[in-house]
């Protein structure tokens, strides 16, 4: 099994909308499981495929060693989409890809949600509370947005600093980290060979 470099805040991959998976291989079945991997060695409860560099709409979750949680199997969810949320809850939320920033989201607190399964079989959950809440983090990264882009005005103008930090990958985490540095040269070269 790998472990997976995780894309940080700055790479374009994590703002973009995902495509949808329409076959599942020998290939995908691996991915996920390296998927699962990285996120337990990073101590994470979800990832979604763009932070590991991926823009197709597949996410894994697992909350079952959290106190309390353990009746919550792993999740595999392959293009999902939330049909419809209920109530509203303020929880604190981080990202493996937004190393050490943490901040409150509010959220509805019950969600359904319709994706499909490993077989490509569609499936329709409910889920409420702490779950619902990582579903609804993840899901939100497979169209390209980040728990940052729910905080209002004060609170990012606050982690400004921060964020630009992770942008020039300046952080360190207790984690494989992708190299954006080298995402940086890249462009840089672009900009030698064009002229400019
Ligand atoms: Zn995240």
């Amino acid at each position: 099994m790998k472990t997976l470099p995780i894309y940080t805040y700055g790479f374009e991959v994590l703002r973009k909308k995902t495509r949808k998976i329409t076959k599942v291989d020998d290939k995908l079945i691996d991915l996920v499981r390296n998927m699962f991997n990285t996120m337990h060695k990073a101590n994470g409860i979800g990832l979604a495929a763009p932070q590991i560099g991926l823009d197709i709409s597949l996410t894994v979750i697992d909350i079952s060693h959290i106190e309390g949680q353990e009746k919550n199997d792993p999740l595999v969810l392959l293009n999902p989409k939330i049909t419809d949320s209920y109530g509203e809850t303020t929880i604190e939320e981080g990202c493996l890809s937004i190393p050490h920033i943490r901040e409150s989201v509010t959220r509805p607190e019950e969600v359904y949600i319709e994706y499909q399964d490993l077989d490509l079989n569609k499936k329709y959950i409910e889920l409420s509370s702490y779950i619902s809440r990582v579903a609804q983090h993840e899901i939100d990264h497979l169209n390209g947005k980040l728990f940052i882009d729910h905080l209002s005005k004060e609170t990012k103008s606050r982690i400004k600093q921060d964020l630009s930090h992770i942008k020039k990958g300046l952080v360190m985490a207790d984690y494989l980290l992708a190299d954006i540095a080298k995402k940086d040269k890249a462009i840089d070269k672009r900009k030698i060979y064009s002229g400019s």
